[in-house]
């Protein structure tokens, strides 16, 4: 499972992996420093607390590229221009290919889980019921929380 921290000063993304489990993350950036503990789910590949804030509220959402996503529908477009000059039905059979292409790479992209309060990523982990998609609700609640603690 690969873990992506952002760092609470300057936001740069940190990764490493949860199997070599460092004691602390510093950041490569700015030099802030923030404790990892890898709880023993998370050992065997389960997010039940985040490991960077120790939250235990997570949204899962597909680990998906969308530039990847981008280029296949640019190179669809471009397929579409190319032969329907010759051909309309081939034309429209770029399009049809890429939205399915799509839609394949998007049924068999992985999940990823993303931490509510400190927006740390796990990539790579087993899903969980517990985790749901993102909640707008939840992610409000966890706003004021900031920026409460930022006020003070
Ligand atoms: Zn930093
Ligand atoms: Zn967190």
């Amino acid at each position: 499972m690969k873990i992506t921290s952002y760092c609470a000063r300057c936001l740069k993304g940190t990764r490493f992996d949860a199997a070599s489990s460092p004691g602390a993350v510093v950041c490569r950036r700015c030099g802030e420093r923030r404790d990892v503990t890898i709880s023993p789910l998370m050992r065997d590949g389960k997010v039940d607390v985040c490991a960077l804030c120790e939250c235990g509220h997570l949204y899962v959402e597909k680990d998906f590229s969308a530039w990847l996503g981008l280029a296949v529908i640019l190179g669809a477009v471009a397929g579409f221009l190319w032969a329907q000059a010759f051909d309309i039905v081939l034309a429209f059979g770029f399009l049809g290919a890429a939205a399915l292409l799509d839609g394949v790479m998007y049924r068999l992209c992985p999940l990823r889980a993303i931490c509510y309060r400190c927006l740390a990523t796990y990539q790579g982990a087993r899903p969980s019921a517990e985790h749901k998609p993102y909640d707008l609700g939840v992610a409000a609640r966890f706003a004021s929380d900031f920026e409460e603690r930022r006020r003070r």
